[in-house]
């Protein structure tokens, strides 16, 4: 994103939060060149996204929820709140990259998984046993294998 104070042509992104109301991601933003900061929103309402639940419901992409969801799965693991946001803001610019309408809940759970397990593995674990229909069996074992 360009620098709206000097029209730099790209910006750092030093810090991703997810918002309360779990609409909208926050990015703090710094120049390269000039060095001063400004915040963007991102608004899920923009686009919005259907999560395809297993039992074919259908219900808006909130990122509150998937939020929630993975705090409370990972439990008490080095995972950081501030990590946990850039998960979520990752999946969700996924998913508006994609420019699908729609996306089974399964396939969510996957991308979560796969960023847990290069930050930290027991909550790989522990998150792949919550939800352990959204990974691969087989890879979730050899994980299992190496920690034990
Ligand atoms: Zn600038």
């Amino acid at each position: 994103m360009r620098c709206i104070f000097c029209r730099h042509q790209n910006t750092d992104v030093i810090e991703t939060r997810v918002q309360e109301d779990g609409n909208a991601i926050r990015r703090r933003r710094e120049c390269p060149a000039c060095r001063k900061r400004f915040t963007t929103y991102e608004r899920v309402e923009d686009i919005p996204i259907l999560v395809i639940k297993r039992d074919g419901r259908r219900e808006r992409f909130d990122m509150g929820k998937l939020r929630n969801g993975i705090i409370k799965a990972v439990g008490k693991t080095t995972v950081t709140a501030e990590q946990v946001d850039g998960i979520v803001s990752d999946v969700y610019s996924k998913l508006l990259g994609d420019a699908k309408q729609e996306i089974k809940s399964e396939d969510i759970g996957a991308m979560v998984a796969q960023q847990l397990k290069t930050i930290d593995k027991v909550a790989y674990i522990r998150f792949s046993s919550v939800f352990r229909r959204f990974v691969d069996v087989e890879e979730f074992e050899k994980e299992l294998k190496k920690l034990l």
